[in-house]
């Protein structure tokens, strides 16, 4: 492939240019070891840099396929059998792979958005020895996975950090957010205490804080009897009956109260993550593993799947469909990304900024402020 300085940026964080693309900064610095260099702070960088692949002897091909096959629930035993890699091997591309898709999700998913209605819930998920919980939230109009918590216990610590997620993919200026759980009580505090935002009053001390308007919560319990559901308890908590009906028509999620949509997503979750939680030492480290299983798969969903319910009639004939994802249904992208693709997406840093120094900004500050940070 034939490197293009215009789709990359600076990676060195003191750098004035960092993160900006189609600057003029960046020119090839060898083809032969397919590096980069910055023109701003004259560092040079390699093309796998702030990617998976990045220092690795294996080929690029082939982690992208070790990780195609976790991702997927394949065994890590069965891939070091095939590959003849070693196991350490594998879980060091897991983690890698899982820690890139985190900041790629952080980056492109969390990021202000109408969500409409969003869905809840909690799995068990089986480790050795102890049993772990996972919580997820997903938007239902787009079907996007929004984030996930990880813990020991399905307690108030874990539903808050699952709801922190949801709100750092939320806008405070939507008409509404509906959210759907089962019928966990932890959800209603969890949501109250973090759909907040802090009035200035011009005082100091701790600022008033006040609730999101509309901010809808229903509940739907499943009652069993010998193992089978025979009903559902649809409950309303946080909202007017007229305005839940208006965001549920809205969401093209059933026109109901229903919590339908987590629970196929948490289908596929543990149906993938089954054989990645079985191998690890410690309690911390396990977790850890989940976590890092838990953006593999939750990003390959969001980015390389297309989804049967979000494909749109094509324009030729009106018998050709228009495959989406839910990321392209949420116009984070325009096409179905190959994992390839996702596991080599440069995640930009934030702009930069000048060290804060006493008295006056110097004139040369002022022009690099004025150069990179428009
Ligand atoms: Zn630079």
């Amino acid at each position: 492939m034939a490197l293009n300085p215009l789709t990359v940026f600076c990676r060195n964080m003191q750098c004035p240019a960092r993160g900006k693309t189609n600057a003029g900064n960046i020119g090839v610095h060898s083809l032969k070891a397919r590096r980069y260099k910055c023109a701003v702070c004259q560092k040079t960088f390699t093309q796998t840099a702030g990617t998976p692949f990045y220092r690795l002897r294996h080929s690029a091909e082939l982690v992208t396929k070790v990780i195609t096959l976790l991702a997927h629930g394949c065994p890590p035993q069965a891939i070091v059998a095939a590959f003849a890699l070693d196991e350490r091997t594998v879980a060091s591309w897991r983690d890698r792979a899982g820690q890139h898709c985190q900041a790629v999700q952080e980056h492109l998913v969390e990021v202000p958005r109408d969500l409409g209605q969003v869905q809840m819930d909690e799995i068990r998920v089986k480790q050795q020895g102890h049993i772990g919980w996972m919580a997820l939230a997903l938007m239902v109009s787009t079907r996007l996975w929004l984030g996930g918590a990880v813990g020991l216990s399905r307690d108030a610590n874990l539903i808050t950090r699952l709801v922190e997620k949801v709100r750092a993919c939320a806008s405070a200026l939507c008409l509404g957010l509906l959210f759907c759980t089962d019928g966990l009580k932890t959800y209603i505090s969890a949501i109250g205490r973090v759909f907040r935002e802090a009035v200035p009053s011009g005082q100091t001390g701790r600022p008033r804080l006040q609730a999101w308007k509309n901010i809808f919560i229903a509940q739907s319990v499943k009652q069993y009897e010998h193992g089978r559901v025979v009903g559902i308890d649809r409950r309303i908590i946080a909202g007017q009956a007229a305005d839940i009906e208006a965001m549920l028509e809205g969401s093209q999620g059933g026109g109901v109260i229903n919590t339908a949509f987590i629970e196929r997503l948490n289908a596929t979750f543990r149906q993938c993550l089954s054989s990645l939680v079985r191998r690890g030492r410690g309690l911390a480290r396990q977790s850890r593993t989940l976590e890092m299983g838990m953006y593999l798969v939750g990003t390959i969903y969001n980015f390389c799947c297309a989804h049967q319910s979000l494909r749109l009639p094509g324009l030729i004939g009106g018998h050709k469909w228009l495959e989406r994802t839910p990321a392209m249904a949420a116009a984070i992208s325009d096409h179905r990304w190959s994992v390839s693709e996702l596991l080599s997406y440069h995640v930009a840093p934030a702009p930069w900024q000048p060290p804060k120094r006493r008295g006056r900004v110097s004139r040369a500050t002022k022009q690099l402020l004025a150069r990179w940070c428009q």
